[in-house]
């Protein structure tokens, strides 16, 4: 790429309004760059069914509280989790025991919506164009901008929009990536995920809610996984009086092979779920699973690391640039710090040595990724009980003190002391 004069400020043109976008917008306003985010979905996502609870580390936390200029803001939406406990459950005699705990987690659990809702609020207004679905990109004759064509949802108008920077937020299925990696492969984790979120306002002192704090008295701090025969469920409590639970089963790959990662189950699957869940779990978690409104499926997919994250002036950032699965809570917190690695190596090279700066953003952030979806894929095979690289599994019936310590989220590399931002 050649070098380029400045007049007036850089521009991003961003694809994707969710966290990895709206990320990007933050951090490349930061740097002084002006930004435009395209996005499909012409509401806002507050009342998403899809939405659903994530876990924050201290890192991410720090660089959204930085974004939002608000600390209160985000300590509001979110609680901590600073155990993680890991148990083994016995189906059929309905009883559950310790196999791991670490009281060092520093996680914080937040409603996806919520967390969007914050981010989006605190951005300038007229920064992402909602009803806007992109439609395709081509590097002008000069090779130093990007020229975007998406179309209106509403009214079927196509609209070009120009920038010195295309960022590739646009999820796991990324058009753009399949653009420059079209042999690329999602890769199916061998299983689904059963989740919901029980809202419990004003049913605090039910049957169900006075169950489940005795059977899992730490909830509002900790970090729950149930481990079954090849089966484990995640419960944490959100703020606002909801529960939030995930129930991963191994599943042969669905039908609808790649094409959505969100599955809405009909009334008889969802019937059906009610019924296993009453077999495999604890009588209080089964009740949690049964009372939740509209709860839904993810198919679950990674793949391996990329090559590589840019390409001329397009760069990939969030879920496009790693699909991953989410048995290591990473993908929001990796989404968050692609951003803020971009922003900073943006503003440390400038538009004049773009090439310079997505090279260091690459440099930083590609053996952050690669180890990061890697373990997380390991931990969902060990929970899973899914055969491993030497060909065993994880039992957790049968587990010594020590195998069971790899269960633990702090081994997930570099999260203890933190992802490098900066070269
Ligand atoms: C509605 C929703 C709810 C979610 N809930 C949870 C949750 O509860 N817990 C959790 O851990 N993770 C959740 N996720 C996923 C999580 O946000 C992401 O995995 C992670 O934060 C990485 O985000 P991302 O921005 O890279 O990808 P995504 O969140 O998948 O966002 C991609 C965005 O790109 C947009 N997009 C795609 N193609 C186009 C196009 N052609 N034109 C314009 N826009 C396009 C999509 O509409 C979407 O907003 C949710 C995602 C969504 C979209």
């Amino acid at each position: 790429m050649e070098s380029k004069k400045m007049t007036g400020p850089p521009k991003a043109v961003v694809v994707g309004g969710s966290i990895a976008g709206l990320s990007c917008a933050h951090a490349l306003i930061a740097a002084g760059w002006q930004v435009t985010v395209i996005e499909k979905s012409g509401t806002a996502p507050s009342g998403s069914p899809t939405g659903a609870g994530l876990a924050l580390d201290p890192q991410s936390m720090k660089i959204v509280d930085r974004w939002i200029s608000n600390p209160d803001l985000l300590r509001d939406i979110t609680l901590p989790l600073s155990i993680d406990l890991n148990q083994a459950t016995d189906s059929a005699k309905k009883i559950s025991w310790r196999l791991a705990r670490d009281e060092s987690c520093n996680l914080r659990a937040a409603h996806w919506a919520d967390l969007h809702s914050i981010m989006y609020k605190a951005l300038p207004p007229g920064i992402v164009l909602r009803g806007h679905q992109f439609l395709s990109f081509h590097i002008s004759n000069d090779d130093n901008s990007v020229v975007t064509k998406s179309r209106i949802v509403q009214t079927n108008e196509i609209v070009e929009i120009v920038g010195d920077l295309l960022v590739a937020a646009d999820g796991c299925l990324s058009t753009i990536r399949q653009h420059f990696l079209p042999d690329l492969k999602l890769r199916y984790s061998g299983h689904i995920a059963w989740r919901g979120v029980l809202d419990f306002s004003g049913e605090e002192n039910s049957d169900t809610m006075v169950g489940i704090r005795r059977a899992y008295p730490e909830l509002g701090h900790c970090l729950y996984f149930d481990l079954a025969d090849r089966a484990h469920c995640v419960l944490f409590e959100l703020p606002n009086r909801r529960l939030n639970w995930v129930w991963f089963h191994n599943w042969p790959e669905p039908e609808n092979k790649r094409k959505s990662m969100t599955l809405k189950p009909s009334n008889d699957m969802t019937q059906k779920m009610f019924e296993e869940a009453e077999k495999v779990w604890v009588p209080e978690l089964a009740k949690v699973m049964k009372e939740t409104q509209q709860p839904f499926i993810n198919v679950i997919y990674d793949a391996d690391p990329l090559p590589k994250l840019f390409w001329d002036n397009v760069v990939l950032v969030g879920d496009a640039a790693h699909p991953v699965v989410p048995n290591g809570a990473r993908s929001t917190n990796m989404s968050i710090q692609d951003a803020e690695t971009l922003g900073l190596c943006l503003k440390k090279w400038g538009l004049e040595n773009l090439a310079t700066a997505l090279q260091e953003f690459q440099t930083i952030r590609h053996p952050v990724i690669t180890k990061q979806v890697l373990h997380s894929r390991l931990m969902g095979r060990l929970r899973q009980g899914l055969p491993l690289e030497d060909n065993t599994a994880f039992d957790p019936k049968a587990a010594s003190a020590d195998e069971c310590k790899w269960l633990q989220y702090r081994n997930m590399p570099y999260v203890e002391h933190g992802a490098p931002t900066s070269i």
